[in-house]
């Protein structure tokens, strides 16, 4: 007899095992990039976008989950890093998420023009982008949540209440004691305004399975089963809609 897939309660959302939600994760592959938010096709499979100041180990966040080296750090290439990269995840022609890598922002060496045009682009996403269905907030835990995570905080809140999922990874989490991370989970928790928060470490592998197993359970809420689809990104693309803040240059 196969093992089962996932461990469920009658009622409860059913919870993938970890091998399943990881294997799940692994899939992830490119998908395409775009440097403003009307230039990304329009999809309607669940997205989960991951959010983060730079440095606050983002990249190395998507990495681990996904166990691929190279994956995210794709985004940082020269040209990309303002650009917003979408990864499918699902078997080979039959995507049924989306991950998307949003820039970090609080970078001081960038000039001030990019940071603001950077950051509108970026509140449209949160705002406008009808098939999100999650957003993983990335924290290094030993700054808290800047004065540019509460601005996002304010952006996200009525989707947030709308039912948006929501969940905060304070990283790096092998650089804190027990004390302070007990600490700042629970300052962080006061904060993130009714979003989940976790301790993740991709040094120690904390947090790893756990995170893969929720974004899985976010992307394959109960109820019917979403058909799997397949993407192609090309000329036929229907663009979605653009704000006009959305098209500053
Ligand atoms: P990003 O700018 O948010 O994509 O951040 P990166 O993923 O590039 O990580 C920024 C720095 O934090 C790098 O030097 C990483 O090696 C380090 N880092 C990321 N995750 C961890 C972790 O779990 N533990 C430790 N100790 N360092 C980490």
């Amino acid at each position: 007899m196969n093992p089962p897939l996932t461990d469920s309660t009658p009622g409860a959302a059913a919870v993938p095992t970890p091998v399943v939600a990881m294997g799940w994760m692994h899939t992830a592959r490119f998908l395409t990039t775009a440097p403003q938010l009307h230039f990304l096709p329009q999809l309607d499979m669940p997205e989960i976008a991951f959010v983060g100041r730079s440095n606050a180990g983002k990249s190395t966040c998507i990495n681990t989950l996904t166990q691929q080296k190279q994956l995210a750090f794709a985004s940082k290439k020269p040209g990309r890093t303002q650009h917003i990269n979408l990864f499918a995840l699902g078997k080979q022609n039959a995507t049924d998420a989306v991950l998307t890598d949003l820039p970090g922002y609080g970078y001081a060496a960038v000039p001030k023009q990019d940071k603001i045009r950077w950051q509108r682009v970026m509140a449209n996403y949160l705002v406008t982008r009808e098939n999100l269905t999650g957003i993983v907030l990335l924290c290094d835990p030993r700054l808290g949540l800047t004065e540019l995570d509460e601005i996002l905080l304010d952006v996200i809140r009525p989707r947030v209440e709308a039912g948006l999922k929501f969940l905060v990874l304070l990283t790096k989490s092998d650089k804190l004691t027990r004390a302070e991370a007990a600490k700042v989970l629970s300052i962080v928790r006061l904060q993130a305004g009714g979003g989940e928060v976790k301790l993740f470490s991709a040094l120690k592998k904390q947090g790893v399975e756990e995170v893969a197993q929720l974004l899985w359970q976010w992307a394959h809420p109960a109820g019917p089963v979403a058909k799997p689809t397949q993407v192609t990104i090309g000329a036929g693309d229907t663009p979605v809609a653009a704000t006009a803040s959305d098209t500053a240059p």
